[in-house]
């Protein structure tokens, strides 16, 4: 049994918050800035201080690693990240990272040894809020190489991911090099729910099984622009009248129909957007998430023959392009049932669900084991500087995170592999 230090642990959330905090009580802490770096320094002199190594790659994700006993063993890693949103909440993240981190403290605490390493992660970018696309570090991680482009990113205020990239490094000039990628035995993240079913049903751990696949498209409805008073209903080819009768029943039909669907239109303009002229042109996106792929490809031309048949009925034109597409992912089932017996073991309520939004873990998981613990957070609020996290959530979530990495971590190899 290891016991964690539940008082240094809500220190610790408290000492990070502090980096970058905004007056509302959320935190400013967007990847590659000033705050990021300071986060990283932060954590990785805590970790010399208790004598483990510190790493970074070419991405600067940043590992902290404790010795195995047969350290030639691929390490069991755990972490999450520690940048966030612009107006960001204390948890997001920094939860996910300081939990691992107070699971190696507590492992060198009690003098436990391992046999396999442990390596704690803080991933790169995992927001994507200032360079997209999000979980930038494990993406690169896990492909073994920066993919082409990235480096050539800018904010839009001309800030260069490039230059952002190389201070970040040389700001933890003492941590050595590793090259992107190498290889892991499984891979533990706890993070808040970001939803709020766990607090609804007062349940304080969720053993992820996966995350829901996305799928986004852009849509193109062209008509014809005309005076908005002198054209009459059989003159008028108005593409928002098109997609708004095509979106009102959509919506009325794909979520009510499927509890697990998700349809939503974030994005929406109206060209050339006068008062008094129909539109020529409205543009829309679509963003469609679904943990099974088959019912994503459903809901696909369900959207795509519903604004085409609008548009046909307005006399209007559609154009349709995916803009994304990522595939639902199933976490690892014996990472599952380790972090379901630990937190049986600690006397924690647990439930199996999905993730609704994307992590870093999505992207280990494609060349390692991985799963993922949630915590409650309340109202389900996160991005959101009044994003909060029970303390005793938050011990709960490292303490089953101790005690998975433990399972995982002492025996050469895992149960069912
Ligand atoms: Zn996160």
């Amino acid at each position: 049994m290891i016991e964690i230090d539940g008082e240094r642990l809500n220190a610790r959330l408290d000492a990070f918050a502090a980096i970058g905090a905004t007056a509302s009580g959320g935190v400013n802490r967007q990847a590659l800035t000033e705050g990021d770096r300071q986060a990283r320094r932060l954590l990785a002199d805590l970790a010399w201080k208790r004598g483990f190594s510190v790493f970074q790659d070419p991405i600067a994700n940043l590992f902290i690693h404790r010795a195995g006993r047969d350290d030639s063993l691929p390490p069991v890693m755990i972490g999450s990240h520690l940048d966030s949103q612009p107006a960001g909440g204390r948890f997001d993240g920094a939860l996910g990272t300081l939990s691992a981190f107070e699971v190696l403290e507590s492992l060198d605490d009690a003098g436990i040894e391992t046999e396999r390493p442990i390596v704690v992660v803080a991933w790169t970018n995992e927001e994507g809020c200032r360079f997209a696309p999000g979980c930038m570090g494990s993406t690169a991680f896990s492909a073994g190489e920066i993919p082409v482009g990235w480096q050539e990113k800018m904010t839009t205020d001309g800030v260069s991911f490039a230059d952002e990239l190389k201070v970040t490094i040389k700001s933890l000039q003492t941590a050595q090099m590793l090259p992107l990628g190498f290889s892991v035995h499984a891979y533990f993240e706890v993070h808040i729910e970001q939803g709020p079913s766990l607090e609804a049903s007062d349940i304080p751990i969720g053993v992820v099984v996966g995350i829901q696949g996305t799928r986004w498209l852009e849509v193109i409805v062209k008509g014809q622009t005309a005076h908005a008073g002198t054209t009459g209903l059989s003159f008028r080819r108005d593409p928002l009248r098109a997609l708004a009768g095509s979106l009102s029943s959509l919506y009325e039909t794909i979520m009510p129909a499927d509890p697990d669907a998700r349809f939503t239109v974030g994005r929406i303009s109206v060209d050339p957007g006068s008062v008094n002229a129909i539109p020529d042109e409205v543009y829309c996106t679509i963003d469609m998430r679904h943990p099974n792929p088959a019912r994503l490809d459903e809901i696909e031309q369900l959207a795509r023959s519903s604004i085409a048949g609008e548009a046909a009925r307005q006399g209007c034109v559609v154009a349709i392009s995916r803009s994304f597409d990522m595939a639902p992912c199933t976490f690892a089932a014996d990472l599952q049932q380790a972090i379901e017996r630990a937190a049986a073991a600690r006397g924690f309520k647990s439930t199996r669900m999905m993730s609704g939004a994307f992590h870093d873990a999505l992207f280990v998981n494609r060349i390692a084991p991985a799963a993922m613990v949630f915590v409650p957070c309340r109202d389900g609020l996160s991005h959101n500087e009044a994003e909060h996290v029970k303390p005793e959530h938050a011990v709960a979530g490292c303490q089953v995170l101790a005690h998975a990495t433990l399972l995982i971590a002492t025996g050469p190899g895992r149960a069912g592999s």
